[in-house]
C-alpha cells in the first residue's frame, strides 16, 4: 500500500532548478524526511505531467495515501522543453480532487507565493491556505518530519519549521531520500540531479540584497557540510544516478567563504571548494555531468586571485560544456544604484574576461569546458530606454573583446512579496512591453547569433546528444547534451527518439544550432542538406549525388576527391 505520494509540480528558483531533465532537492529531501521518520513507508513520486497525462491513475492512488505532498513554485521566469510547471489552476484543481489524505504544500509556491510569469506579480501564498491542510512557510522536509513523529496531528506542528542545512537531520534527509530518484521518468540516464552546497546570500545578509531577488529570505549563509554533500552525492551514484549540478547555492564562489557579515563580498575559501570538487570525483568516479550554476560576477571582481583558483579547480574536476551563470541584471548606473546590484559594467566585464581565460579551451563534448552565462532582469526600478541601450552596448563590448559567453538570458521581472520591488510591482515592465520586445530581438540578432557562432562554430561536432523531441510539422528532430542551458540542436532529418547521438553543427540561430548525425549518413542525406555540410560545396555534392551508394568510405575518398581525414565526417549506413 502507498502511504505517501510526492507530486511534483517542478520547481524553478534563482538557486536552484527542478524541471525536467532536472530534479530539484527539495523533493528528495521530503522522501528522505518521510523515510527517516517512517522508514517501512511506501513512498510514490509523481512529476505533473506524468499526473496530467493519466490523471485518473494518480489520483486514485493518491486518494488512497495518508499523505499527500504537492512541491510547486516557479519564483524566475523560464521556458522549458522537458516538462511544464503545474498552473495555479491544475494546483487548485488537482488539491480539490484528493478529499481523504493530509494535503501538504511546499516548494517556492507556498513559501513566497505562486509565480505565474515575468513581468507578472505572485499571487500570495494566502489564497492557497483553504485547500491545503498545511501550507509551509518553511521548510516542507522538516514540516513532513514533524508531521508523522505527531501520528499526523496538523495542530502540533508549525508550518514555519526551518532545518538548518548544517544538522544531522538534514544530512539523513539527503542520503535517504535519494533513492526517490529512481521513481523518476529520466531515470536513469537522462536525470540531472541538483545538488545544493548553501542557501542564504551573503551579500543580502550584508544588508545589499538586490530589490528583487527572493533569497534574502534565507537569512545568514547555511553552508552544508562538505562531508554531507559528499555522503549524498555518493546515495546519489551508488543508485544510478550519473549527472549532478552543483546548482542550489546563490553563489559558489561563495561556498564557505570567510567573513560572511563582514563584508558584502566576503574572502572566497578556495581550499573548500577543491576539497568538494575532488570529493565529487572520488565518490562519482564515473560522473557524466558535473556542472555549476549561479556565481557572483562581483565576488570574482573583488577577489580576483582566490577566483581563478576556484575556475581551475572547477575545470579541473568538472564537465565540459559548463556555465558559470552571473546574474549581471542590468549594466544602467541608474538601475544598479537604486536596486543595489551586485557589480558596475567593468566588474561585470572583469568577471566574463576571468572565466574565459581559464575555462574557454574546449572538452571532448565539442564545447568549451566553462563559459559565462549572462542574465539579465528587465522592469526594475529606474529603468528607462537607455537601459536596454547601455545593455546592448554592454554585451557588444563582450563581443569586441573578443570574449565568449554561453547564453544570455533576458526575463522579465516576477515580483515578490517581501523584496523592494513589491510596492513598484510590474509597472514598470508593463510600461516598457514594446521596449523589451524589440531590443529583445535586437539582443539575439546582434549578439547571440555572432557570439553562438564563435562558441560553436560550423563544423564541430557535439558529442552525445539525447534526442527529445520530434515536430512533424517542421519537420525536425530536437536534441541537447546533458548539462547547464544545454544548446536546442534541430535536425532537418527524423531520428530515433530517446538514444544518443553526436551531430556536427552546419547552420546557427539565435540560441540553437542546426545539425546533422554524425557521421554525417552520405547514402541517405537529401540533395538540399548535403550542399549545406561544411567543406562540401554545390560540385562536391553533386558528385557524392551521382557516385552513391557508397560501400565505404574509401571509395567517398577515390570517387568525390575528398581528404581522407573529410571523407572521416561519413558514415555510408
Ligand atoms: S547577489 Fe542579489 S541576486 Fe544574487 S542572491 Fe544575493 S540578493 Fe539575490
Amino acid at each position: 500500500m502507498v502511504e505517501a505520494v510526492i507530486i511534483d509540480g517542478y520547481t524553478d528558483e534563482p538557486a536552484g532548478l527542478g524541471v525536467p531533465p532536472y530534479l530539484d532537492a527539495i523533493q528528495r529531501y521530503v522522501a528522505g524526511a518521510i523515510w527517516t521518520a517512517e522508514p517501512s513507508w511506501d513512498i510514490k513520486y509523481f512529476t505533473i505531467d506524468e499526473l496530467r497525462n493519466e490523471p485518473e491513475k494518480g489520483l486514485k492512488v493518491a486518494n488512497r495515501a495518508k499523505l499527500v505532498v504537492f512541491i510547486a513554485g516557479t519564483t524566475v521566469p523560464g521556458k522549458y522543453l522537458g516538462g511544464n510547471p503545474i498552473s495555479f489552476r491544475e494546483l487548485i484543481t488537482y488539491a480539490k480532487l484528493l478529499d481523504r489524505p493530509l494535503k501538504i504544500l511546499g516548494g517556492p509556491a507556498s513559501r513566497f507565493g505562486f509565480g505565474i510569469e515575468g513581468g507578472k506579480a505572485a499571487i500570495p501564498r494566502r489564497a492557497l491556505e483553504e485547500l491545503f491542510d498545511i501550507v509551509v512557510y518553511g521548510d516542507v522536509e522538516k514540516v513532513v518530519y514533524e508531521l508523522l513523529i505527531e501520528r499526523l496531528a496538523i495542530e502540533r506542528v508549525n508550518p514555519h519549521e526551518e532545518l538548518k542545512r548544517t544538522s544531522k537531520l538534514h544530512e539523513e534527509f539527503a542520503v535517504r531520500g535519494a533513492h526517490i530518484i529512481r521513481d523518476h521518468p529520466e531515470y536513469p540516464d537522462h536525470l540531472i540531479l541538483e545538488i545544493e552546497t548553501y542557501r542564504g546570500c551573503p551579500r543580502a545578509f550584508y544588508g545589499r540584497a538586490c530589490s528583487f531577488c527572493i533569497e534574502r529570505h534565507y537569512g545568514r549563509p547555511d553552508f552544508r557540510p562538505i562531508e554531507a554533500i559528499l555522503k549524498e552525492v555518493k546515495a546519489l551514484y551508488e543508485l544510478g544516478g550519473r549527472h549532478i549540478r552543483i546548482g542550489r547555492q546563490p553563489d559558489i564562489y561563495a561556498y564557505m567563504a570567510e567573513g560572511i557579515g563582514e563584508s558584502e563580498f566576503p574572502k572566497p575559501n578556495v581550499r573548500a571548494i577543491r576539497e568538494l570538487f575532488e570529493g565529487i570525483r572520488r565518490v562519482g568516479p564515473h560522473l557524466e555531468t558535473i556542472h555549476i550554476d549561479n556565481v557572483n560576477p562581483g565576488t570574482i571582481a573583488h577577489w580576483p586571485n582566490e577566483s581563478k583558483e576556484i575556475t581551475k579547480i572547477i575545470v579541473k574536476n568538472h564537465t565540459p560544456g559548463d556555465v558559470a551563470a552571473m546574474g549581471i541584471e542590468s549594466a544602467d548606473p541608474n538601475v544598479i544604484k537604486q536596486n543595489n546590484l551586485k557589480v558596475e559594467p567593468e566588474e561585470a566585464l572583469l568577471a566574463i574576461e576571468l572565466v574565459n581565460e581559464v575555462g574557454r579551451i574546449r572538452g571532448w563534448n565539442g564545447l568549451p569546458h566553462l563559459l559565462p552565462g549572462i542574465n539579465f532582469v528587465y522592469g526594475l526600478k529606474g529603468e528607462s530606454e537607455r537601459t536596454y541601450e547601455l545593455n546592448l552596448e554592454f554585451m557588444r563590448e563582450v563581443l569586441n573583446r573578443g570574449l565568449m559567453v554561453r547564453r544570455i538570458n533576458i526575463r522579465q521581472i516576477m515580483v515578490f512579496p517581501g523584496t523592494d520591488m513589491w510596492d513598484v510591482g510590474n509597472r514598470i515592465m508593463k510600461r516598457h512591453k514594446r521596449l523589451f520586445k524589440v531590443y529583445k530581438e535586437r539582443m539575439r540578432k546582434e549578439i547571440d547569433l555572432p557570439m553562438l557562432r564563435r562558441v560553436i562554430p560550423s563544423g564541430t561536432v557535439l558529442r552525445r546528444a539525447y534526442v527529445e523531441a520530434y515536430d512533424v510539422r517542421k519537420r525536425l528532430t530536437y536534441a541537447r547534451q546533458m548539462g547547464s542551458y544545454p544548446v536546442l540542436i534541430a535536425c532537418p532529418m527524423k531520428l530515433p527518439l530517446r538514444e544518443w547521438n553526436d551531430f556536427v553543427v552546419i547552420d546557427h540561430g539565435y540560441r540553437s544550432v542546426t545539425g546533422l548525425p554524425y557521421p554525417i549518413p552520405i547514402n541517405r542525406l537529401s540533395p538540399r542538406l548535403l550542399t549545406r555540410i561544411p567543406g562540401i560545396g554545390r560540385g562536391k555534392a553533386r558528385k557524392i549525388l551521382m557516385m552513391r551508394p557508397f560501400k565505404n568510405v574509401k571509395e567517398i575518398v577515390e570517387k568525390v576527391g575528398l581528404a581522407p581525414d573529410e571523407a572521416e565526417m561519413f558514415t555510408i549506413k
